[in-house]
């Protein structure tokens, strides 16, 4: 329910005087619905009309002169301005109209009356003019015009001057709210009331009070942020609150361990526990897997689901691609067999009596661990006793598809992989109600990839070198970018490439793969490619995700400046997996932007991902960094990710004691807390979970 002070904020923006029917879709598309929209729009410029002189005017900017009125001049023809030639004691300027003010404008402004004009001055040829004005007033009424005055970004029909005027007055209908900081916390960032804030917001005096680190905006940030965390507080602690079968560690998953080719790397075993602790608990388990291309999340995955099968329970790990659901399930197959747990893979293409096999083993409970696609989730599909559902690559998947998985059972225990590294700062906004677990440390022996970048037009002298490390027995990816978004042309591309390269290096020796082969297509050339039939995969990103050929050492992407940071960084993970010394080669079309030279430094200098997530998000500041939007970065009204960095933490924090010490709200700091969230209106679901 909304608190009744929030009323006349919720009412609709066409409530304000001068709001019509007319400009009501108007200010809807720029703003929105509500009075409360116009509130937050964010100023976006300033323009400050500190008068000026004719004489000491700047091209192309807003300014205001003093000025009298020397002559009126209509337009001698239809298509020319009505134009008022005017001067002050430094020189002359033209005030130009071009529709129809005549008359209007010959009455209200005589010759020789002095008057204020206030417009965008452009100087053409020696002659300055003003071309519709934004003020013309007499000079009694100078104080009119706004010192300092903020510009937002509107949408066509709809002058940034009438959005002006209703923001200030939804401003005049917004009271004080009661405080939701917490008060010492306020009182040493020397932060201004909400009320205050939201005034000053508007009112900006100079350009630097258009910056996210402005205190103002600083508190409003502030306001999201806590809203926000308080919301995912709240999912999690709704989620933690289902009861759920508590698995306990078996002696199954340690022979299983001792049974691996190598050993678990710290992070690992850390993970482990972690998981095992929330397995344990009795409490469901939500929990975010995060760990850089490589890290071994695979491995982390199956013990969890040794445990849960020695506890006579099902798992099931899923895969957005059906070479990666098979891929997983070649490695997992052995080690499981070895320990007794009998596992299944179930993917689109299993049809007729094999996939009623399957079907049968997962009902009936004798499957333990199922491997599939989103064959998983299909209603036919039926578990015994389903605990435990590992999403590899989550961001693939949708939120109904992920919830789907996690109905096939009571309180299904949740492990969610991401090879996707991201920011400390950002994991909290992304994945704020769930717990995350950190693979930061590589498994041992892994060598970096040495990583160059070099103009496409050294493409023959590449295709040599690839020739010879080719003869010499080598495997490389050959990537091709996304061309402007069309799946089409990016095919034709890659096609294009094979091609050329299949001239090169001789016919049988390159393969292509891309979205629009057939699965069994995809498949064959895929394995032809892990068995070293093919020195060369010419790719489309279908790649990206998670492939594993260790003998691969070659990654080569063209126009690289087309990728972003993350998704470069991961498709140099897809080499340097076996005990050979990788290359990756980015290949880019000069010139490079500052940016663009910037990323290819970063890939050059580093390969933590996460210092990659860090750095990129730097980078490019804030909103879309490493593609976030679309893997659910909220819609922040005042928040910016680089700007606010600090402050999601102590946020986070903040939302957490609020919930220990008031989990019903009903304080007076919770009834507060109540508006912020009402004031914001956090659907519960803005959070990882409606992602994707
Ligand atoms: P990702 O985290 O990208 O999913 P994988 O689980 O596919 O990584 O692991 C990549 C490779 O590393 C696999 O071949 C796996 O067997 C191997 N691996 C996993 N953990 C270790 C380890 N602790 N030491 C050595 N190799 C490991
Ligand atoms: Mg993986």
């Amino acid at each position: 329910m909304r608190p009744e002070i929030l009323f006349p904020l919720f009412a609709p923006a066409s409530s304000l005087k001068g709001v019509g029917p007319k400009i009501a879709p108007l200010v809807e598309r720029a703003a929105g619905p509500l009075v409360r929209d116009l509130l937050f729009l964010r100023p976006q410029g300033l323009i400050e009309r500190t008068p000026t002189t004719v004489a000491a005017a700047r091209d192309g900017e807003v300014q205001t002169f003093r000025v009298r009125i020397d002559a009126h001049m209509p337009p001698r023809r239809p298509g020319l301005p009505y134009c008022i030639k005017a001067s002050d004691e430094t020189g002359h300027i033209f005030l130009n109209w071009f529709k129809g003010y005549g008359h209007h404008l010959e009455a209200s402004h005589p010759v020789d009356s002095w008057r204020m004009v206030s417009g965008k001055a452009e100087c053409l040829t020696g002659r300055w003019s003003i071309a519709h004005p934004d003020y013309f007033l007499p000079v009694d009424r100078a104080e009119e015009i706004p010192r300092h005055e903020p510009v937002y970004s509107t949408t066509a029909g709809l002058a940034s001057r009438t959005l002006r005027r209703l923001v200030q007055t939804a401003l005049e209908r917004t009271a004080e709210l009661p405080e939701w900081q917490d008060p010492a916390w306020r009182a040493r960032q020397a932060w201004p009331g909400w009320r205050a804030a939201m005034a000053a917001l508007h009112a900006p005096l100079s350009p630097a009070d258009l910056d996210g680190t402005a205190q103002v905006r600083r508190r409003l940030a502030y306001d999201e942020l806590l809203a926000h965390q308080l919301a995912m507080a709240q999912r999690k602690a709704q989620r933690r609150a289902t009861p759920a079968p508590r698995i306990h560690h078996a002696a199954l998953a340690d022979r299983m361990e001792s049974d691996l080719p190598f050993r678990l790397t710290g992070a690992q075993r850390r993970t482990l526990s972690e998981i095992g602790g929330d397995l344990a608990s009795g409490e469901r388990m939500s929990r975010l897997l995060q760990g850089d291309v490589g890290s071994g999340k695979t491995v982390v995955a199956m013990l969890a689901m040794a445990d849960v099968a020695a506890s006579g329970r099902q798992s099931a790990l899923m895969a957005p691609t059906e070479i990666l659901a098979r891929q997983h399930f070649e490695t997992l197959a052995e080690p499981l067999e070895k320990a007794g747990i009998k596992a299944f893979l179930l993917t689109g293409r299993d049809k007729g009596s094999g996939r009623k096999v399957i079907l049968e083993a997962l009902a009936s409970g004798e499957a333990q661990v199922v491997v599939g696609t989103h064959a998983l989730f299909q209603d036919e599909v039926r578990f015994k006793a389903l605990t435990l559902a590992v999403i590899d690559e989550q961001h693939r998947f949708g939120v109904s598809e992920r919830r789907r998985l996690q109905e096939k059972g009571d309180a299904v225990h949740l492990l969610a992989l991401s090879a996707t590294p991201i920011p400390r700062t950002l994991e909290l906004t992304l994945f704020g109600d769930l717990d995350v677990s950190r693979l930061d440390e590589k498994p041992q022996g892994r060598k970096p990839v040495l990583t160059t970048a070099a103009p496409t037009l050294r493409m023959p002298e590449i295709v040599k070198r690839l020739d010879q490390a080719v003869a010499s027995g080598a495997q490389a990816f050959w990537i091709c970018p996304l061309v402007e978004e069309s799946e089409h042309l990016d095919v034709t591309a890659a096609e294009d490439r094979a091609n050329a390269l299949r001239q090169a290096l001789g016919p049988h020796r390159v393969g292509l793969i891309h979205g629009r082969l057939a699965p069994a297509q995809k498949d064959a050339v895929m394995a032809a490619f892990a068995d070293g039939q093919i020195g060369v995969l010419v790719a489309t990103t279908v790649v990206e995700v998670g492939v594993n050929v260790p003998n691969a050492t070659i990654m080569v992407v063209e126009h690289a400046e087309r990728f972003g940071l993350a998704q470069l960084h991961q498709l140099r993970g897809r080499v340097g997996r076996g005990a050979a010394q990788s290359a990756c080669l980015l290949l880019y079309d000069p010139p490079l932007s500052a940016t663009g030279k910037a990323r290819l430094s970063i890939l050059r200098e580093t390969d933590d991902g996460f210092l990659i997530a860090e750095r990129d998000l730097q980078l490019r500041g804030g909103g879309d960094a490493l593609g976030l939007r679309q893997s659910g970065l909220p819609d922040y009204r005042f928040v910016d990710p680089v700007a606010h960095g600090d402050l999601m933490a102590v946020a986070a924090d903040d939302a957490r004691l609020i919930l220990q010490t008031d989990p019903k709200l009903e304080s007076p700091r919770g009834q507060a807390v109540r508006v912020l969230q009402a004031l914001f209106d956090w659907k519960p679901d803005a959070s990882w979970s409606s992602a994707g």
